[in-house]
Parts: structure tokens; C-alpha cells; sequence
């Protein structure tokens, strides 16, 4: 006989606020769609029980922030490996591939993994192919370009990315900021901002920023961080963030600072995404993954329900998607499991400033269209995946790493 479900994930904590779900429920799950969330489903209707008691059941994570170009530039990972242990099942692939490489991180990465991978083209051709200055060279800020690869690619392509920084730009100031915009306005989707260290300044980016933008790096601790020298929020990103710019965190290896990140919740402004700008280095930590960087803001005190709703709900929002980041019936059953494990942990930011936390957020289950992954040995890093100097030996361990790269370069940036 046909069972009502194929699988029905029983006796587990609902935690969806974006969907407004929440306590003691089961979730049936039906051809790889969510069929049914409610209390007491009989296990019996079901093909297969995942007993999720003692755990949290949310969907599957979105991660806003990623780089997943595996084996064509600097940064990328492979997203399997680690949606199989962090419970993100979608991906937001930042920048990595500019016109000239986006059909192949299409062809390799969206279109072979089982993590959902969406994409913002970079303005530059080249995408992110070596480490720095892809901006530098006004030749690659090919809009015409990179617009025929979005209008040909909508199904994949969810915006546009600009690194604005002194590492990308070199010289040329906020001018390629300048074309960003113009490519984002032509084909209509938002605009990913990053900051860092200047130049340019934070002033010279503030004219470029619209409303329903992403601005990553929201809590660098770098010179072009939204906060003056007495830690108060720069009024005209006040003005735009109640219009509606989306704060992004965008952890990696060099942009999230406590002092920041402190000095902003103080003033009551939470982060709109929680997200990792996970790639070789960050991967090593103190980023680690999506559910070390949530961990952080549970212990900085922001609830369980914020910190799922910032890496899921609010995530798929500001990719204007309806079809990821819920566990409503009818959507794709991408679903993942957590403990809050209790301890003395020590997290750090990117210039290793330490704080004491009590909650670990662990995943123990992902599950993709239905189906649960398999959890494999994460791969070696690249040979250049090498930290900071100030954070190589200084990373406090609170997730398992891949393994080390097998022949590590000294690190001269
Ligand atoms: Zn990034």
C-alpha cells in the first residue's frame, strides 16, 4: 500500500518564525515537498521516522554569504561537505564568477551539487579568480557583459556583487561602485555592497547604496565600518537601513568585529542575515560555519527564533525567493536538525578578540529535496588556504576543520 508520507520527522522542536511555525510538531514529507506540519502525524503513514526528540527542527539554512566556486578561484569550497554537517541547505555564492566564468561555475557547481546554489554576478569579468584587485582594472567592468549572462541566467542569477575595499580597487576609488549600480538598476535586482578596509571611505559608498541592497561586512571592524569613532551608527546609514538597506554580517577571515557587532546591538540595530562568507580560510575558523557564526549572536543575546529567522526566512527575502528558507507545506523539504549543546566556549572575532558563550548550536541532520545527506570527510584545503598571520595557531577549535592544506605557503598578505 502507498504510504501517506515517505518520511515524517517526529517528537522535535519546530523552530520557523518566518513561517510562523513553532513547538511540538511533525513535518510529513511527500516526493521531496513538505506535505504536512502538524502535532501527532501517525508514524505508521510513513515509509520511514526520523525521530528528531531533544532536537530542533528548522529549515534549512540559507547562507547569504558563501563562495563556492570550487577549483577556479581563490576562495571557493565545496558546498556538500559542509551542508552535509551545518544544515545549510541553500547557497548564496557571492561574487566568485564575473561574465567570463559564470557558465562554469554553472555548469560545475549549481548544476552537480545537491546544495541549492544561487548566484551574485560579480561586476567584474573575471569574478574572483585570484585573491584581490579584481576591480582594478576598469577593462573588466564590462556591464553590457555581465547583463546578457543575467538575462540569460535569471533562474540562477539573484544580483549583482561589488568588493569595495583598498585590496580591490587600487586606485580607482568607488567608480566601479558607480557601475555596479548602474548594472544592478538595468537588470533590476539588488546590489551586494562589501566593506572593509579603505580606501575609499564608507562616505564614498553611502551615495551608491539603495534600499532592498545588501550591505555585507556589515560589522567589519575596519576603517570603512558603519560606526563613528564614539561607536555610533553613521546617521546615513540609519537613514537607509529604516528604508530598508539589508545588514548583512558576512563573518570570513576579516569582517565581524565584537566591538562592532556590540556597539550596534547596544543601539538596538540586530544584523538583518546571519551569514559566513565561508571559503578556503574561513572555513578554518573562527567563522567555521553557519552555525558557529549563529552561535555568536545566541551568545551576544539575540533568541533562538531571531537567529533561525536571520538564517533562513530573512536570508530568502532578501534573495527574493519564496521557494527556499520554510518549512510551510508545499515547499521543497529542505529541513535541518539542532542541539543547543551547554558548555564554556570561547568565540572569537576575525582579530581574535575573545568572548564566553554558554550555547553551541550543532547540527546533527540536513536533509536536501527530502533526502538526508550523507556526512563525508570534508576535503583537503588548497595549498595557499592559509590564515592571517595573527590568526594562524590562534584559532580556538569548536567545530571540526578540513583537513590542512597539504603543502602550506607562507602567508605574505
Ligand atoms: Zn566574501
Amino acid at each position: 500500500m502507498t504510504k501517506a508520507f515517505d518520511l515524517v520527522i517526529t517528537g522535535g522542536d519546530v523552530v520557523d518564525p518566518g513561517s510562523g511555525l513553532s513547538g511540538k510538531l511533525d513535518i510529513g514529507v511527500k516526493e521531496g515537498k513538505i506535505a504536512a506540519v502538524e502535532a501527532g502525524i501517525d508514524a505508521s503513514t510513513a515509509a520511514r521516522v526520523i525521530d528528531a526528540s531533544g532536537r530542533y527542527v528548522t529549515p534549512g539554512l540559507i547562507d547569504l554569504h558563501t563562495h563556492v566556486y570550487w577549483g577556479s578561484t581563490f576562495w571557493g569550497i565545496e558546498p556538500d561537505p559542509v551542508a552535509a554537517r551545518s544544515g545549510c541547505t541553500t547557497w548564496l555564492d557571492v561574487g566568485s564568477s564575473g561574465g567570463y566564468s559564470f557558465p562554469g561555475l554553472r555548469r560545475h557547481i549549481v548544476e552537480t551539487s545537491k546544495a541549492k546554489v544561487f548566484v551574485l554576478l560579480n561586476l567584474s569579468s573575471i569574478g574572483l579568480i585570484g585573491p584581490s584587485w579584481e576591480l582594478a582594472n576598469p577593462d573588466y567592468w564590462d556591464i553590457e557583459l555581465a547583463q546578457t549572462i543575467v538575462e540569460a541566467n535569471r533562474d540562477v542569477i539573484i544580483g549583482i556583487k561589488a568588493r569595495i575595499d583598498s585590496s580591490t580597487t587600487r586606485g580607482v576609488g568607488v567608480a566601479p561602485l558607480a557601475k555596479a549600480r548602474e548594472l544592478a538598476d538595468r537588470v533590476g535586482l539588488p546590489l551586494m555592497t562589501h566593506i572593509g578596509g579603505g580606501p575609499p571611505t564608507i562616505e564614498e559608498v553611502i551615495p551608491h547604496l539603495r534600499p532592498g541592497d545588501i550591505l555585507t561586512h556589515c560589522f567589519t571592524g575596519n576603517s570603512m565600518r558603519i560606526i563613528d569613532d564614539n561607536r555610533k551608527i553613521l546617521p546615513e546609514i540609519k537613514a537607509l537601513k529604516e528604508a530598508g538597506l539589508i545588514f548583512d554580517i558576512g563573518h570570513g577571515t576579516g569582517s565581524f568585529s565584537y566591538d562592532t557587532a556590540e556597539a550596534m546591538l547596544e543601539q538596538g540595530y540586530l544584523p538583518d542575515v546571519i551569514s559566513t562568507d565561508i571559503h578556503q580560510m574561513a572555513i578554518q575558523g573562527p567563522a567555521f560555519d553557519m552555525p558557529t557564526t549563529m552561535s555568536k549572536f545566541l551568545n551576544l543575546g539575540l533568541t533562538l527564533e531571531q537567529v533561525i529567522e536571520r538564517s533562513t526566512a530573512a536570508p530568502a527575502a532578501a534573495m527574493r525567493r519564496t521557494d527556499v528558507g520554510s518549512l510551510a507545506v508545499g515547499q521543497a523539504a529542505d529541513i535541518a536538525l539542532f542541539t543547543i549543546e551547554e558548555g564554556e566556549y570561547t568565540f572569537q572575532d576575525v582579530r581574535m578578540n575573545e568572548r564566553k558563550g554558554s550555547k553551541l548550536l550543532r547540527n546533527t541532520l540536513t536533509i536536501i529535496d527530502g533526502e538526508e545527506l550523507e556526512r563525508v570527510e570534508l576535503p583537503d584545503l588548497q595549498p595557499w588556504a592559509v590564515l592571517p598571520a595573527h590568526q594562524r595557531g590562534k584559532v580556538i577549535p569548536l567545530t571540526e576543520v578540513p583537513a590542512k592544506p597539504a603543502a602550506p605557503l607562507l602567508d605574505n598578505r
